[in-house]
């Protein structure tokens, strides 16, 4: 492997600065519209391709600054959906509302999706880019189905978008394509079951790495009430990693620091890089790059240093733009004192 020991990204999503879109908002409204609109979400990729560059971080994204929403920015291309008459929905399992769009018709690509941002990003980084995308069991908990009436017929569906996009990806020059998959820490059996099979659709044929990320989701009030009523210790991994561990994705990564997660559930991805998450998403407190190596340390007890990638808990968009830039700044860091301390190990 090539790559540097402990090499550090985020999970996907960054602030958006205030003259893109509303911010500290989950579902922001943008600031502008059309050409202005396009060259903004531009400006803002180029801001943060800097900032990650500068905080030491081995892997960059695009920080997620083109869609509105992690999950909304991939349907708005796709044929099938009615944008136009969103509904609200609990989603997650009741956990929180949302306006969704409503699945119509068959679903098909109008085009491509990402082509725009994943082409910036390619042209202004050297290091690795990784692009993330919503997870086909993810999406279709937060769409309303009014046409397939059958969920893993309507993942399978999605999952063959998302792969015609993340092939197309691929081409574009991304190494590393994610999929983000919160619901698998919600249906779990169902996760075991269908999600990663959809997963294994969306990933088919493809050379480059293959991420998937399961978090606890964003930092915000729902998700810290929610997860305060999972008990001393989220098991909730410990379902679908064996699924995952004999799929041919690469990359898993979880949450660590503040969680309630055991560590040992690490174990059950041997074989696979593990994104360890070392970042809290839902506290404005910086992490100190001491304790983000300290997580590292104990992580190194489960995980094989070179398969041991550190990373944020889950997506920092919510967050002010100050804080999420400390933050990346304490991974990058952290992960550098981490190599100083344990590379002999
Ligand atoms: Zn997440």
């Amino acid at each position: 492997m090539t790559r540097p020991l402990f090499s550090a990204t985020i999970a996907g999503s960054l602030p958006k600065p205030g003259w893109l879109a509303e911010t500290n908002k989950l579902w922001p409204r943008w600031k502008s519209e059309g050409e202005e609109l396009a060259q903004a979400k531009a400006d803002a990729t180029l801001l943060w391709i800097k900032t990650q560059e500068d905080a030491g971080l081995d892997v960059i994204g695009d920080g997620e600054q083109s869609r509105q929403h992690f999950v909304h920015g991939f349907l708005e291309q796709v044929e099938g959906i009615d944008f136009e008459h969103k509904v609200k929905m609990g989603i997650r399992d009741n956990r929180y509302d949302a306006m969704v769009p409503q699945v119509t018709g068959p679903l098909r690509l109008k085009g491509r999706v990402h082509a725009a941002e994943a082409q910036l990003l390619r042209a202004h980084t050297a290091k690795k880019i990784k692009f993330t995308m919503p997870g086909p069991m993810t999406i279709v908990d937060t769409v309303a189905d009014r046409f397939y009436g059958d969920k893993v017929k309507m993942a399978m569906a999605f999952a063959e978008l998302l792969n015609q996009e993340a092939l197309a990806l691929q081409a574009d020059g991304v190494d590393i394509i994610q999929f983000d998959e919160p619901a698998f820490n919600v249906y779990m059996k169902e996760a075991a079951d269908w999600g990663v099979k959809a997963l294994e659709r969306a990933v088919q044929g493809l050379t480059c790495t293959k991420a998937v990320h399961i978090c606890y989701g964003y930092g915000i009030q729902a998700n810290v009430d929610w997860k305060a009523t999972l008990g001393e210790q989220w098991r909730q991994y410990e379902l679908v990693f064996p699924a995952l561990a004999r799929s041919s994705i690469d990359q898993v990564s979880l949450e660590c620091f503040h969680s309630h997660v055991p560590p040992e559930l690490m174990k059950l991805l041997d074989g696979k890089d593990v994104m360890v998450g070392v970042i809290d998403v839902a506290s404005d407190v910086i992490e100190t790059p001491e304790q983000v190596a300290d997580t590292i340390g104990e992580a190194l007890k489960y995980v094989p240093l070179q398969r041991l990638l550190p990373c944020t808990n889950c997506g920092l968009a919510p967050m002010d733009r100050e804080v999420a830039r400390r933050k990346l700044e304490a991974l990058g860091k952290g992960a550098a004192l981490a190599r100083e301390r344990y590379q002999s190990m």
